[in-house]
């Protein structure tokens, strides 16, 4: 289907995205395009104005910061996936990011669009959520930081207010080893029927799922498990515990309840031999 009529603009800088954000109410930002333009094509989505953040080359990083990594919002999937610097220190985001789509799909998605659209199907926010990272805005006000538990409201919608860009998403430097992403899907390059991060951290292990809510989810029963000593087999049980999965054409929430233990003690064992 061809979109509803919109106006374009391109931003210059944020400060100028956050303003032409200002200018309609029902503005838009356009990133990689590749979430935004599918929905515009189902007129799902009916924007009257396109703010091409795109172009905005310094958006566009991975670097040290401190004992975090920092990542610019504009940063393309397909460069988290290669980035030496995330396979030395937080390995699991460029292994989960190999999960999304296909190349064409990562070479112009960025991970600042995954985050903010706010899809529960989508793999690299539930990563995100695992290794507890920080979201930081730019709006009208000036700058803020948001932590990852706040960011996700609910089904397509964030803590992002409607002037305020993502401007970085920060990670804790994990290592290059224990991690594990398991997607179950039914055809290669589909969104996940279900998803399953696994991180150690802090002496611990972090657990996020996709697809099973309205937000991508902690496994906080799994992970409180693991704490207290039990093997990834007993942990895994626990995993449909808090979950409130949709009903669709890729499976029931029962389903989706029960190869979530499966993928999260296929995960705990991958996560223990790497
Ligand atoms: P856009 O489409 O440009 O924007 C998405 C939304 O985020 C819009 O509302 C936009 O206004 C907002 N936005 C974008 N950037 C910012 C910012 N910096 N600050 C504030 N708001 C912002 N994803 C998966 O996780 N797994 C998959 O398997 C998968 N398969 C796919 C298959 C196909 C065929 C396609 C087309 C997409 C697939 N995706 C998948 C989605 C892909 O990862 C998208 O690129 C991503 O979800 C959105 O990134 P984008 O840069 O394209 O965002």
């Amino acid at each position: 289907m061809i979109p509803a009529p919109f106006e374009y603009e391109v931003a210059e800088s944020v400060e100028h995205a956050a303003e032409l954000l200002g200018s309609n109410p029902d503005a838009k930002l356009l990133a990689g395009g590749h979430s935004l333009l599918p929905a515009m094509r189902l007129r799902i989505a009916r924007p009257e104005l396109l703010v091409d953040i795109g172009r905005l080359s310094d958006l566009s990083y991975i670097r040290e910061d401190g004992d975090r990594i920092a990542i610019g919002a504009l940063t393309r999937h397909h460069d988290v996936q290669f980035s030496d610097l995330l396979k030395e220190q937080c390995a699991l985001l460029p292994y989960t990011a190999a999960f999304v789509g296909d190349p064409q799909v990562r070479h112009r998605g960025t991970i600042g669009g995954s985050v903010a659209h706010g899809d529960p199907a989508s793999d690299m926010p539930s990563a995100l959520l695992a290794l507890d990272a920080e979201f930081v805005v730019h709006g009208p006000d000036g700058e803020r930081t948001v932590p990852g538990s706040d960011f996700f409201v609910s089904v397509f919608e964030t803590a992002l207010g409607p002037q305020e860009v993502l401007t970085e998403i920060r990670v804790p430097k994990t290592g290059s080893s224990g991690y594990a992403y398991q997607k179950f899907y039914r055809r290669a390059q589909d969104w996940a029927t279900v998803g399953v991060a696994a991180v150690r951290i802090d002496g611990g292990v972090n657990v996020g799922l996709t697809s099973m809510g309205a937000t991508p989810l902690r496994a906080a029963a799994v992970e409180d498990a693991l704490r207290s000593g039990a093997d990834p087999a007993a942990a895994a049980e626990h995993a449909a515990e808090g979950t409130s999965p949709p009903t669709d054409t890729n499976g029931t929430a029962e389903y989706r309840q029960a190869v979530a233990k499966v993928l999260v003690r296929r995960a705990l064992e991958e996560l223990l031999a790497c």
